[in-house]
């Protein structure tokens, strides 16, 4: 069996790693020459570890993660702690860690375990086409590639998607611009094995530890789309956005690297449950475009490779048998993960503040108990015991 993949980001590449341990034959896609990931860091959840580890990157996703014990909430203008407490409990209970872990590092492992060399940079697919046994993709330079079965991993702007539904979908503003980076660790700023953040006004401010004494921060204000801001405009937005908040959060604005900084407007996709057409199926960011608020979007697209490897691999029915398996397998646990990305986003980003004022009293008396088992059931959901 030969498939081709498209997309050589974390969905292409985890999808073509699952597929050829399964024994299967891939070639890999990539319309861009170079890939300079979007976004400096993503947190791999235990789902997402999971799926890694049982792809053979174990130890190496050690190596990337940072190590991130505790998690706290703090209120945006002394900086006060509402609440802290341990990730022990959660890692207990799901049987792995979680990993921050920086975005260009990540895609290094994916395509060093993939074999970069075997990877076509520089080919855009156009569209696809179904003929009998078999599918045919064609690319901007006139290329031709015909497998047996096709990967879109082709992200949220999918150009296969229309195929597999028959109709083009919307993306979907969720009102909020989110800046991210990577920064030296400063413990003047927050703890180094922590996962702190800072909330106010329907903001968010919030730091990961990542391997190389690094941060991975972000911030999120709610604004409206197509603002004129970009890297050179960065400080002077955050300083605007950010006046009166806690010392902190000014020393991590003062510290961060304009031109490492990215803005980018934050968007989903209403959930369909649609992921595949005959020999095409739809995987990562191109069948479930997220928010970012629950971190799953990446966890999902390596979720989806284990699944969909597992069902070409174990079935005898025939391709288009296996890839109705995978949807089955993943539309309601991808639509779970976008709806409940969408509802956090809300509250967190002061769609309804008076909302959003109950999350932030909530946070005083929180434990740990109720932030915990709301992970642990997502991370649960995942295919990997
Ligand atoms: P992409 O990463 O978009 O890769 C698609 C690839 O396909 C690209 O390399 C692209 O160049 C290529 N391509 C596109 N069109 C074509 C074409 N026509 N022909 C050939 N190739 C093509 N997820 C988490 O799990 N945890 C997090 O903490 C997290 N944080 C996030 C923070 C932010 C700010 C954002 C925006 C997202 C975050 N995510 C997170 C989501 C995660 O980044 C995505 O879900 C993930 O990158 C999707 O991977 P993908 O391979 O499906 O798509």
């Amino acid at each position: 069996m030969k498939a081709i993949i498209i997309g050589g980001g974390i969905g292409g590449l985890t999808a073509a790693i699952a597929l050829k341990r399964c024994g299967i034959t891939t070639e890999v896609y990539e319309a861009v020459k170079e890939i300079r990931p979007v976004g400096a860091a993503i947190s791999i959840w235990p789902n997402g570890v999971k799926c890694l580890n049982w792809l053979g990157m174990k130890e190496s996703l050690k190596q990337l993660g940072g190590a991130m014990e505790f998690m706290a909430y703090k209120e945006c203008v002394h900086g006060q702690t509402l609440t802290r407490f341990s990730l022990d409990p959660l890692i207990k209970s799901v049987g792995e860690r979680p990993y921050p872990v920086a975005r260009a590092e990540l895609q290094e492992m994916l395509m060093d375990t993939y074999g970069r060399e075997d990877i076509q940079f520089g080919k855009r697919v156009t569209r696809v086409e179904e003929f009998d046994g078999g599918v045919r993709a064609f690319f901007e330079d006139g290329h031709v590639a015909v497998g047996d079965v096709l990967i879109a991993a082709d992200g949220t702007h999918s150009a296969i998607r229309p195929y597999v539904l028959g109709h083009q979908t919307e993306r979907r503003y969720a009102g909020y611009v989110n800046w991210n980076g990577l920064v030296e660790i400063d413990e003047s700023i927050a703890p180094a094995n922590q996962w702190t953040t800072f909330v106010g006004e329907g903001k968010r401010v919030s730091l990961m530890p990542v391997a190389g004494n690094r941060f991975y921060f972000f911030f999120d204000v709610p604004l409206e789309k197509g603002l004129h801001e970009d890297r050179s405009t960065v400080k002077a937005d955050l300083t605007r956005y950010f006046s009166g908040w806690a010392p902190a959060v000014q020393k991590l604005i003062s510290a961060i690297d304009p031109g490492t900084t990215n803005r980018i407007e934050i968007h989903d996709i209403e959930p369909f449950m649609q992921l595949v057409r005959g020999r095409v199926a739809l995987l990562g960011d191109s069948g479930h475009s997220t928010t970012p608020d629950i971190g799953q979007g990446g966890c999902a697209a390596m979720e989806d490779a284990v699944v969909l490897a597992v069902a070409l691999q174990t079935n005898s029915l025939g391709i288009e048998d296996a890839l109705l398996r995978y949807q089955e397998k993943r539309a309601y646990r991808v639509k779970d993960l976008v709806l409940k990305a969408r509802k956090r986003c809300d509250v967190t980003h002061g769609k309804d503040m008076s909302v959003t004022h109950s999350w932030y009293e909530e946070l005083k008396s929180e434990t740990g108990e109720r932030v915990l088992s709301g992970m642990r059931e997502t991370i649960l959901g995942g295919p990997l015991e």
